[in-house]
């Protein structure tokens, strides 16, 4: 049987708070509850929902710079939770992160040339010659001249940073890259070069990656599938195209309704639900959305709804929706 690339099982971290001065119990942040799902090589799937709802630390847990609660990720089959220092280190020549701010991941006492050749002195020690030579090709690769190998961060504008983040993520030729809000902090006229840019090195080399985001444009014109995460759990898991085009999960419809809609020709969604994201360290009862769903049943404030499978490749985690879906004669409106 053919092992994917990324395989993530019911991940799960909770944080334990500090107690409060009259409480005997520990209060826990449950940032990422139950996250499960596989990645194949050259693949893109993003992984977006609302500040706070834990998927920033599922790609903190995917390279490893937090240990789980619960849960495994498997990398091309390799538990990476059961390595060594030594084995985790190897890991990382196949795992690589972009950061949202590349200003602050980069130090700036290194070069250009040094920053984004340093993961592979981290391995193995190269000749001047050898170190220009990487240098000149990655920046060739991320769109910038060679002789900016010599130039320091604070000589670069954003992009050009980002560039050098990409640049650096790219020099260990890994199978998988996670990008946590790569763009976020970018213009928008940036924002699509550095996306085209990830299209394009993705093509050429064949690089999955797993891409946070919050922006559902970005999300859209990258990814292959989508995961879509409320407060901490995964609510519903689609190719993307068949995700923007008839979204399941109600908080789905609500985040892509919310969404600014460039193409005038598509039909905008209902009106996305009001109130606040609950609190992690206190989720409600059942389904955490019930108390922002305009679908919510009796059933929704006492059952966690489980990611179920639909016929069409999706998974969804709602007692209403799943059902319908389900249901060979049952007829899926956007009412319902
Ligand atoms: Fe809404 Fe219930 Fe579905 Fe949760 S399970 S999204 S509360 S209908």
């Amino acid at each position: 049987m053919k092992v994917p690339l990324l395989k993530v099982d019911k991940l799960t971290k909770h944080y334990p708070l500090a107690a409060g001065f009259l409480t005997k119990t520990v209060p826990v942040l449950r940032a990422v509850e139950d996250v499960s799902f596989s990645l194949e090589a050259g693949e893109t799937l993003c992984i977006v929902g609302e500040s706070g709802c834990g998927k920033s630390t599922v790609a903190r847990l995917l390279m490893r710079l937090v240990d789980p609660t619960a849960g495994r990720v498997l990398m091309e089959g390799t538990d990476i939770a059961g390595l060594n220092t030594r084995e985790l280190r190897a890991s990382r020549r196949r795992m690589q992160m972009v950061f949202q701010d590349p200003y602050s991941s980069l130090n700036p006492r290194l070069t250009a040339g040094q920053i984004i050749t340093e993961p592979v002195e981290n391995f193995e020690s190269l000749s001047r010659k050898q170190r220009d030579a990487l240098a000149a090709d990655l920046l060739r690769k991320v769109g910038m001249r060679p002789e900016m190998m010599h130039r320091f961060p604070s000589e670069f504008s954003g992009g050009q940073r980002q560039r050098l983040g990409i640049a650096r993520a790219l020099a260990l030729r890994p199978s998988l890259i996670v990008a946590d809000e790569a763009v976020s902090a970018l213009d928008v006229s940036v924002q699509a070069q550095i996306l085209n840019l990830l299209l394009d090195l993705q093509q050429e080399m064949g690089i999955a990656f797993v891409f946070i985001s919050h922006d559902l444009g970005v999300v859209e014109h990258i990814g292959h599938r989508v995961a879509v995460m409320y407060l901490g759990r995964v609510v519903e898991l689609a190719p993307c195209e068949a995700l923007f085009a008839k979204p399941v999960h109600p908080y789905t419809e609500a985040l892509i309704a919310a969404a600014p809609v460039p193409d005038p020709t598509r039909v905008r969604l209902e009106a996305p639900v009001e109130g606040e994201v609950p609190s992690p360290i206190n989720p409600p009862s059942g389904c955490a959305f019930h108390p922002r769903c305009p679908l919510a049943v009796e059933r929704c404030r006492i059952e966690i709804p489980p990611l179920v499978s639909m016929p069409d490749g999706r998974s969804v985690a709602c007692h209403v929706r799943s059902d319908l879906e389900r249901a060979p004669t049952a007829q899926f409106s956007r009412s319902a």
